[in-house]
């Protein structure tokens, strides 16, 4: 393994980082990367973008260095890590050629996409009759877009999502060489679930000073159960309509609008948290290019509640029309988004904790 030739200067940066953090070993209580690094003397390309999907990027390693700039090694493991891990999204996105649109305008394409749906609701419900458009249907979003045309545009876009998101991930998978994916789940799907690895060894993750806080664990669960509390309501009013005949619109006290309506408070609050900490976190800790992709997924979560509250408060009045074309626009504006910005990474991270739990399982040295 001697003479690892590595294609990137951020991948050879992240190797010369390693191999000096594997000689000093101070950091190794921190999180997962460092017993990680530990378990080998050599870093290939695979072995970074694992341990760079591993790092939740808490900063405490940078804090605790020794090492750190001004010192001349330079050690700064949270931007050589985010580094590579940028590149690894680009690498693994399936189509790639989508992975480099998103990485440099993420936010504007997927703008761009909500409001191109939402013009076409608009235009062809205006086409077909403008009475339409702007009267009141008590709520009865299926009098300008029948439900079957709703369900069909929906279930093409997610079957695509649902294919681009298994075939990344599985090249990541693959390239990594993950092992088991069945004995890895209790322990990964644990400290997933947990954040475990935002705790930076304890104190919590550093943003804008080196005072560590909880802060960006707190919103991220915020957003996490947020989506999976909207995903709860959205399987909720399948099941409504499909299996017992119930179509919407539905009570504001029925269980899809109660769900649908936590999960959206959760989906404002935690992704306009995250947005405010990375506004204000110390550039030094990160990935300074100009990442789109890194916004727009908490950008179009936001969007989407927002608009879902409008959609909700608004429904009896001749505003529905506009608002559910809008809705609807966001919504698949972010479905689209979802395999090549944050929520893929997310998933990228799982299966790093994955094959960290078979790793400390097996206890093999990887040589
Ligand atoms: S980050 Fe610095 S202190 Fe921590 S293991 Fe690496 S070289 Fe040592
Ligand atoms: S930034 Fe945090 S998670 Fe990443 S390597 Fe350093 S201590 Fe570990």
């Amino acid at each position: 393994m001697q003479g690892i030739s590595l294609a990137t200067d951020n991948l050879r940066e992240a190797e010369r980082l390693m191999r000096i953090c594997n000689a000093c070993r101070y950091c190794e209580g921190l999180c997962a990367v460092f017993p990680a690094m530990e378990m080998r003397r050599f870093f290939a390309a695979e072995d970074l973008n694992y341990l760079a999907n591993l790092c939740h990027q808490c900063g405490a390693c940078y804090s605790d260095c020794q090492y750190s700039p001004p010192h001349e090694f330079s050690v700064n493991v949270p931007a050589a890590l985010a580094r590579v891990r940028t590149d690894s999204y680009d690498e693994y996105a399936w189509p790639r050629a989508f992975g480099a649109l998103f990485e440099r305008n993420g936010l504007a394409v997927t703008l761009l996409a909500a409001l191109s749906v939402a013009g076409f609701i608009v235009g062809f419900v205006w086409w077909r009759d403008p009475d339409v458009l702007f009267g009141r249907h008590a709520g009865d979003f299926y009098k300008l877009m029948p439900h079957g045309a709703m369900a069909g545009l929906f279930g093409a876009v997610a079957i695509y999502v649902v294919l681009a998101l298994t075939l990344s991930v599985r090249r990541f998978w693959r390239d990594i060489h993950g092992g088991s994916a069945v004995r890895s789940w209790p322990p990964a799907g644990h400290d997933a679930a947990t954040l475990r690895y935002l705790g930076g060894g304890g104190g919590g993750c550093t943003s804008e000073n080196e005072r560590p806080s909880a802060q960006r664990r707190i919103y991220h669960h915020f957003t996490f159960y947020g989506f999976l509390l909207c995903f709860a309501a959205t399987i909720v009013a399948t099941i409504y309509h499909f299996l017992l005949g119930w179509p919407a619109p539905y009570a504001v006290l029925s269980a899809p609008v109660v769900l649908g309506s936590a999960g959206g408070l959760g989906l404002i609050i935690g992704p306009i948290g995250l947005l405010r900490l990375k506004l204000r976190r110390d550039p030094i800790l990160t990935d300074q290019r100009p990442l789109g992709l890194d916004s727009a997924f908490l950008v179009m979560l936001v969007l989407t509640s927002i608009t879902g509250f409008a959609l909700l408060l608004l429904r009896d009045t001749p505003a529905m029309g506009l608002l559910l074309a809008l809705h609807l626009g966001v919504v698949l504006g972010l479905f689209l988004s979802m395999p090549y910005g944050k929520f893929v990474h997310g998933l990228y991270r799982v299966a790093a904790l994955m094959k960290y739990a078979n790793e400390r399982r097996s206890g093999a040295f990887v040589d």
